[in-house]
């Protein structure tokens, strides 16, 4: 398709122009991707601070090899508009993260994982190449053969290493419809057994996630591709899939409405407003306020609101070995206690080099259990939730994702993170600090957006 390529090369020229004015205005700047962000609203947020470098027009699919199974696309294309594409021809990216305006680009800055990540890792694993507009303006392209450092730590950089532009990336078979098996446990042992020999490899299933629905009540849910199926179920206005796990033995769904079964409720964050989940609002406003694209803009648009509670609910995802998972939820149950709590075993091929090397000698495991806790309300005066479970998330040798609060020292978080190989990316893709340093964006008592390496690079401008 040679003219979406010189479209693509004009629009990334342009975004690249917009790099160099910010830089010699010397300005901090963030990503404005477009459409909504998978980051929960805090108050005096400060990541969405410095000038924008709009990026929003760099959302489409370049092409889908279908003898390779590989996709060329642009980062801002939503996964809800890609699987769309993909399916036509009977493929799939190996990983569809469950809310449907997610982007590729976001996947692979933030680390998204889903109900085939126990197979094929997070979406960045898929991953053959990225094109990178650097700090400079620059326009370089990495893959696992050409400058691996870049490649592999753009994964996890939120945004402040450079801008990716394009990824090439593989894709698998898909069939019209997924099967889907309960198998629904009182207890967690019997549970954490049946979830890691589901695992192992040779397993026949191609999605494996599971709901702790209550201490009680684990449902381990296997689906497998299907070409037919004896009728479908959606949940996508009146009927609730987490809620459907503990009614059902088992589901058809289509691949479509498989991959986004949880976006309506954005997982169960409609349970915040609990009238949302009764059938005769949503049969009246269902259409018009449910969905995670649409919930999140209403969170947007209230923010104000969270002004007036003391700390946001958690909403966060921590990555657990799979050695540690039963210490945890152990501490889970009497600690936390907030459910459902969704539960994706997650294989990595190696541990990744923005792990730092004492972190990844203490992680040394294959398997992990990302443990999403979406909507712990966390208003008590005596302990703070947040804090809490980032201090027992580094206790078990997990990682916490940063899409939420985070409440490291400078220090604590350099013994998780790799120092050394992410000042190596750093200096190569934005010496002059023009992206925001990942410790400060995340850190609201440091300064926001003016990183410190801005501030020395743009005094010797
Ligand atoms: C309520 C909630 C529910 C979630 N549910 C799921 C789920 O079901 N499955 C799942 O896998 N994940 C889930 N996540 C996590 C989600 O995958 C990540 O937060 C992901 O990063 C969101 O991507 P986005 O496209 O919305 O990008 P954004 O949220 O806008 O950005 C994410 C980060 O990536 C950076 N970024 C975005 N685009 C680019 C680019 N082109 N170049 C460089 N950096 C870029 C941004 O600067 C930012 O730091 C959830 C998160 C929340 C808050």
């Amino acid at each position: 398709m040679p003219d979406q390529k010189t479209n693509h090369d004009a629009k990334v020229k342009t975004i690249a122009q917009q790099i160099r004015k910010a830089l010699a205005k010397r300005r901090p700047i963030h990503i404005h991707k477009g459409g909504v962000s998978h980051f929960v609203p805090l108050p005096g947020d400060s990541r969405f601070r410095g000038e924008p470098i709009d990026i929003s027009s760099l959302n489409n699919i370049l092409e889908i090899d279908l003898q390779q199974r590989i996709c060329r696309a642009e980062p801002g294309i939503s996964f809800s508009e890609l699987v769309k594409e993909t399916l036509k021809v009977g493929l799939a990216p190996t990983v569809v993260p469950e809310l449907e305006g997610i982007t590729l680009g976001g996947a692979v800055a933030g680390c998204s994982v889903e109900s085939m990540s126990y197979k094929y890792g997070g979406f960045h694993d898929s991953a053959l190449e990225y094109e990178v507009i650097t700090g400079d303006g620059e326009i370089v392209t990495c893959s696992p053969s050409k400058d691996p450092l870049l490649f592999n730590m753009i994964h996890g950089s939120y945004g402040t290493l450079g801008i990716l532009t394009q990824l090439t990336f593989r894709l698998i078979p898909a069939k019209p419809f997924v099967k889907l098996a309960y198998k629904r446990f009182d207890h967690f042992e019997p549970f954490e057994r049946a979830l890691f020999q589901a695992c192992q490899s040779g397993a026949p299933f191609d999605f494996i996630d599971a709901i702790a629905h209550t201490p009680q009540d684990f449902v381990l849910c296997l689906g497998e591709f299907a070409d037919s199926a004896p009728y479908t179920n959606n949940y996508r206005w009146l009927n609730i899939f987490y809620k459907s796990t503990l009614a059902r033995k088992e589901d058809y769904l289509t691949t479509y409405d498989y991959f986004f079964r949880y976006d309506t409720e954005c997982h169960w964050l409609t349970r915040t407003i609990p009238f949302m989940e009764k059938r005769i609002p949503r049969l009246l406003f269902g259409k018009c306020l449910l969905g995670s694209t649409r919930l999140i803009q209403w969170s947007m648009r209230l923010k104000w609101l969270l002004e007036l509670k003391k700390r946001p609910d958690v909403v966060c995802d921590v990555f657990i070995p799979s050695k540690r998972f039963r210490e945890f939820f152990l501490w889970y149950r009497e600690e936390f206690d907030f459910y459902p709590l969704w539960v994706i075993p997650y294989r990595i091929p190696r541990i990744y080099p923005w792990v730092s090397d004492p972190h990844a000698a203490r992680m040394k495991d294959d398997l992990f259990i990302d443990c999403a806790i979406y909507g712990k309300p966390n208003s008590d005066a005596r302990i703070d939730y947040s804090i809490l479970l980032e201090k027992k998330t580094l206790e078990f040798d997990g990682i916490k994702t940063l899409i939420s609060r985070n409440h490291f020292t400078r220090q604590e978080f350099w013994t998780i993170y790799h120092q050394e190989n992410y000042q190596k990316a750093k200096k190569r893709l934005d010496p002059k600090g023009l992206f925001p340093d990942l410790y400060e964006k995340f850190h609201p008592s440091q300064t926001p957006c003016s990183t410190k390496f801005f501030r020395e690079n743009s005094a010797s401008h």
